[in-house]
């Protein structure tokens, strides 16, 4: 045993750097042994980065170039390598860098690996320069290995006996992995056979159990080997406590580590959560966002249009703009023209001041003038006569003219108003009327006279006009007439409405109308609008207003603003006359229609207001009953048309003779008629008569009426009437009624 056993149990530093069992680090370089046995168990041996070396004699050594290796770079120099044993030429090159060596084909078993190291570069150090670990089977077989600071440069340095086994695929494989700078290694040998468990000396003694020549183990006694197995053990247990505080160590901070990830979990959670919550604070915005988007799109999509609508109002206005300068200035110009062109501005304003004035002034005259007008066409009129009286004679009706009547009645003068009537045959006897129309005279040549008197009623005068004569003579048809032949009713609203239209600009007019009829002596509203199944009569009393002012109470007076509703009107009180009665014409001819037509003028100019009546009365047949047929309901029939006929008369007689009694009240036709006889009222009879001899003496009978009445003359010129003459009248109408 000399210096070539191992230095492993001598250096605890040495033994750090063993992790394998049985392997040991040795300062010094190969020692060829002697025996046979040692030299059959080397397998391969490689010179790492060198040459293939031999050695002959009673060690024959036999090194193979180097080879097995994959990557890395060669190292060699020329310097001597100290304590390179029996080889040191091996130390000499070296293979260094990124390497390793894999050993195939090796029969399965077990091996023991011997590295060989030299520190042939950094001669001079320092330590630590070139520190690596050695794998050997992926196990660690040599730990921070730094061959300088065990053995300084260029000297020798083996690790041995590093056991491994070969597998099946017959592999062993040694790696060499830099810590510090690149791995360095001179050579490599494998042997055969698992390396004998290599006790150590004790150290102390320096004792060896391997033998110095040969490297066999040497056979201990069981004392030392106790020894050295305990000597063994403590240095396990030592390595065991190390391993231990290290791990226990390492399980702390295991632990610290579990717990800060546990924390940084927790926090990774919350930021997680905190995430989520933002992801969808972000998803909700996002969709806020579109939606404002969309908005702001739809916006300025909006204002663009608008934008261009007011650009194209702006232009359009600019456009006016100028064309009103350009009329403004057109129109001051002018206006300087103007206001050049008439220096005496001021006297035309005087000139027209004064034509004001004028036109005030004409304004006044005229309505003197207008004054003046009515006055002189109410003399005009009461010239003619306050009551006039026309004859009409209608023509034969188709049974007279079918019997070859003859005809009692002769025109040769009508013009003049003279009216031929042959009383017994040959004996004429002439009456005068102030018009006498044939049968040919129409409707129009009727109205052209009568219109005078009745369109007074718009100069605020009231007029009565009446249709007399025989039942059958054609009261109704002058007064009425019929919807293509309309009468005296009609035309005088039409002319009225039509006048009144041409004044309007100085007189506004009302115009209302009520139609009444008086039978048996009750006065009776054809316009009211009582059940005509309930035959009701409506008992209408007179009042008296006023001074010469009359009223039925609760009349219906219907206002009228054109003809179309005057007619209709007019149709209204037609056919409420025919309900009621059983024979209507029978009725309608003995009881008396009366239509009351209300002017209410009033003067725009002056502010006169009028008010005038204008009465259109169809009066009941004047015939004579015989006295056999007077009975029962038509005696009270007779009766009352005689009352209110002579009551007729009678109040013409007092009007005549200026009477202080005017006996209006006997009859409820005179009542009625009181404020519209007599005064600057207007009268006009027509008496209807037949031209049939057979109504010869009713024809006499209404002619001598008619003849009485217009020898009586109202107003003024009638003061001088004479007396005697209206009580003649009188005394006609009761026979005309009696007989
Ligand atoms: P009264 O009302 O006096 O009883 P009407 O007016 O009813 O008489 O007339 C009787 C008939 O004679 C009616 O058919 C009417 O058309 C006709 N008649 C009356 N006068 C004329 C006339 N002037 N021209 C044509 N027909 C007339
Ligand atoms: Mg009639």
């Amino acid at each position: 045993m000399g210096d070539g056993g191992s230095d492993t149990g001598e250096d605890p530093m040495l033994d750090s750097l063993i992790c394998v069992a049985g392997s040991s680090i040795k300062k010094s370089g190969f020692i060829a042994s002697h025996s046979t046995d040692e030299r059959e168990r080397r397998v391969i041996f490689v010179n790492a980065g060198g040459e293939e070396l031999r050695r002959q004699g009673h060690s024959e050594i036999e090194v193979e170039a180097d080879r097995f290796f994959q990557g890395g770079d060669v190292l060699r120099t020329d310097e001597e390598v100290a304590d390179g044993g029996d080889l040191p030429s091996i130390y000499q090159s070296a293979r260094y860098g990124n390497f390793c060596y894999e050993f195939r084909d090796l029969p399965p078993g077990d091996y023991s690996v011997d590295l060989h190291f030299a520190e042939i570069v950094y001669t001079n150090g320092p330590r630590g320069m070139r520190v690596f670990n050695v794998f050997i089977q992926d196990e660690k077989a040599v730990s921070e290995l730094d061959v300088y600071s065990i053995v300084g440069a260029n000297r020798a340095l083996q690790v041995m006996n590093i056991p491994v086994s070969a597998g099946k695929d017959g592999v062993v494989s040694v790696n060499f992995q830099g810590v510090v700078g690149s791995p360095t290694v001179s050579g490599i040998c494998i042997k055969q056979g698992a390396p004998e468990l290599q006790l150590v000396s004790s150290g102390r003694d320096g004792k060896s159990l391997l033998c110095d020549n040969c490297f066999a183990p040497v056979k201990l006694t069981a004392a030392e080997n106790k020894a050295a197995r305990m000597s063994f053990t403590a240095k396990y247990e030592r390595e065991i406590r190390e391993l231990k505080a290290q791990c226990q160590m390492k399980q702390d901070e295991c632990y610290e580590a579990w717990m800060s990830l546990t924390a940084a979990n927790q926090e990774l959670e919350k930021v997680r959560a905190e995430l989520d919550v933002k992801f969808f604070q972000n998803f909700t915005l996002g969709q806020a966002m579109e939606k404002e988007t969309e908005k702001m799109a739809k916006i300025s999509s909006k204002y663009e249009h608008d934008r261009r609508l007011w650009v194209a109002a702006i232009d359009e206005l600019e456009r006016k703009m100028k064309a009103i300068k350009s009329e403004h200035s057109q129109l001051s110009f002018e206006a300087h023209q103007c206001a050049n062109s008439i220096p005496g501005l001021n006297q035309m304003v005087t000139a027209v001041q004064s034509l004001v004035g004028q036109y005030d002034d004409l304004k006044m005259k005229f309505n003197e003038e207008q004054e003046r007008r009515k006055k002189l066409y109410n003399q005009l009129l009461e010239s003619k006569g306050n009551i006039r009286v026309f004859c009409r004679c209608r023509p034969l009706n188709m049974e007279e003219a079918s019997s070859r009547p003859q005809t009692v009645v002769e025109f040769t003068d009508a013009k003049d108003g003279d009216l031929g009537v042959l009383m017994n045959g040959s004996n004429k006897k002439i009456y005068k009327f102030d018009r006498v129309y044939t049968p040919k005279d129409d409707q129009c040549d009727v109205f052209e006279d009568a219109s005078p008197v009745a369109t007074s009623v718009l100069d605020g005068y009231n007029v009565c006009i009446f249709a007399y004569g025989q039942t059958g003579t054609g009261k109704t048809f002058t007064m009425e007439g019929t919807e293509q032949n309309r009468g005296v009713n009609y035309r005088t609203l039409e002319l009225l409405f039509k006048i009144a239209e041409d004044r309007k600009k100085t007189i506004s007019y009302d115009i209302s109308v009520s139609v009444l009829e008086v039978y048996n002596e009750q006065v009776r509203d054809l316009l009211a609008s009582s059940p005509p199944a309930k035959r009701m009569v409506v008992r209408l009393e007179i009042k008296q207003v006023s001074e010469g002012v009359n009223h039925v109470p609760g009349v219906v007076d219907m206002k009228v603003e054109n003809v179309d509703e005057v007619w209709n009107i007019l149709q209204t009180g037609s056919n409420a006359r025919a309900v009621g009665s059983n024979n209507v014409n029978g009725h309608s001819s003995r009881s008396h229609c009366m239509i009351c037509t209300v002017v209410r003028a009033k003067n725009l100019v002056t502010g006169e207001c009028t008010r005038s009546k204008l009465w259109l009365v169809d009066l009941a047949g004047s015939e004579r009953l015989a006295k056999t047929d007077v009975q029962g309901e038509r005696l009270k029939e007779a009766q009352s048309i005689n009352k209110s006929l002579s009551a007729l008369g009678d109040v013409i007689s007092a009007l005549a003779t200026k009477s202080s009694h005017i006996p209006y009240r006997n009859s409820k036709l005179t009542h009625l008629l009181q404020d519209s006889l007599g005064g600057d009222s207007k009268t006009l009879m027509f008496v209807q008569i037949s031209p049939s001899e057979h109504d010869l003496g009713e024809t006499v009978s209404s002619l001598n009426f008619a003849t009485r009445v217009r020898g009586v003359e109202l107003g003024p010129a009638k003061k001088q009437s004479d007396t005697t003459e209206i009580q003649k009248l009188k005394l006609m109408v009761r026979l005309n009624n009696f007989l």
